[in-house]
């Protein structure tokens, strides 16, 4: 019998019009597009842009040219996911209606407010994998009828996943098998291999709320399933919030892709690039004469490397 014909790696770089590319992403993007071609698979581009407040069109003509003087082509049609929230919706609903997730009413001041009582007593409140206070978990079980009524008075709400019911109904579709995600890079403490995901360290993580109908988390584990990404490239930063992905696919039917984790490029003092700082732009080396070749210089100070990787 003929062994079946491997399956095309497809690989994507997914920015957010928020602000300007910075030296990290060039990497990111370079990375994927390189190890796309060098196995024979696909790039694909998406456009991040569900947080239509903080998202903006000269944000995303900078991405496109940014990229393309980086040398990159990709397919057309780009997505844009803000051209889609009916689709996570529809997401969204699958999980309301499987009692995996709630409306939730509490304002940002109020639970901080809680957070403070709780600290002030001594006792520490959880906090998830980047430092944020996790969402107070009281209103799981806040009446349907009441929860409906308050709706329909036109009450702001986000929808949040249910932590405890959602790990409960995974582990029924998983049968007694862990949920675990195999990384070819690393993450922030050089875990590698098949990691064990916690998605708890998340607490009740927002699927959508008013100025966003849909979470990063949720379009981003649809879309990579819509679009048939078999390799996420990304960087270290989201090394955790793979945890929450893997519990989406498991929880809404998706495939599994394989995860490469890879390290970050850091500023001049030693931490994260932000989008906000204009001098590690990719626009700023381009003005300052830089080539894209340069950039690989660059990258080498923080031991980055484009080349010699292969996709697990
Ligand atoms: N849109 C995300 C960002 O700009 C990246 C998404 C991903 O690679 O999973 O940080």
């Amino acid at each position: 019998m003929d062994s079946p014909l491997p399956k095309q790696a497809v690989l994507r770089f997914a920015p957010s019009p928020n602000g300007l590319l910075h030296l990290g992403h060039a990497y990111s993007a370079l990375l994927n597009y390189g190890l796309a071609a060098a196995n024979g698979g696909r790039f694909l581009l998406r456009i991040e842009d569900i947080d239509i407040a903080r998202c903006r069109p000269e944000y995303e003509e900078a991405i496109y040219r940014d990229l393309r003087w980086l040398g990159l082509d990709w397919e057309q049609p780009v997505r844009r996911q803000s051209e889609h929230f009916s689709f996570y919706q529809q997401a969204l609903k699958d999980l309301i209606d499987r009692g995996l997730a709630y409306p939730s009413f509490l304002s940002r001041g109020e639970v901080r407010e809680q957070v403070a009582a709780c600290e002030a007593a001594g006792r520490a409140w959880p906090r998830d994998p980047d430092g944020a206070p996790c969402y107070p978990t009281e209103e799981r079980k806040l009446d349907r009828a009441v929860a409906r009524r308050w709706i329909a008075e036109g009450r702001q709400h986000a929808w949040r996943l249910d932590m405890a019911a959602a790990i409960a109904a995974a582990g029924d579709r998983l049968a007694g098998r862990a949920l675990t995600w195999d990384d070819t890079g690393c993450g922030p403490q050089g875990q590698t291999g098949s990691i064990a995901a916690h998605p708890e360290r998340w607490g009740d993580m927002i699927l959508s709320r008013p100025d966003a109908p849909s979470s990063y988390h949720l379009s981003v584990t649809l879309d990579d399933a819509l679009q048939g990404v078999t390799h996420v490239v990304r960087g270290q930063d989201l090394f955790h919030a793979t945890a929450v992905h893997r519990l989406l696919q498991v929880l809404l039917d998706l495939p599994e892709p394989s995860y490469h984790h890879h390290g970050l490029v850091l500023g001049e003092d030693g931490r994260k690039l932000s989008k906000s700082n204009r001098d590690t732009g990719i626009a700023a080396y381009r003005e300052k004469g830089l080539s894209p070749p340069d950039l690989r210089l660059l990258f080498a100070r923080d031991g980055l490397v484009l080349d010699g990787l292969l996709l697990g």
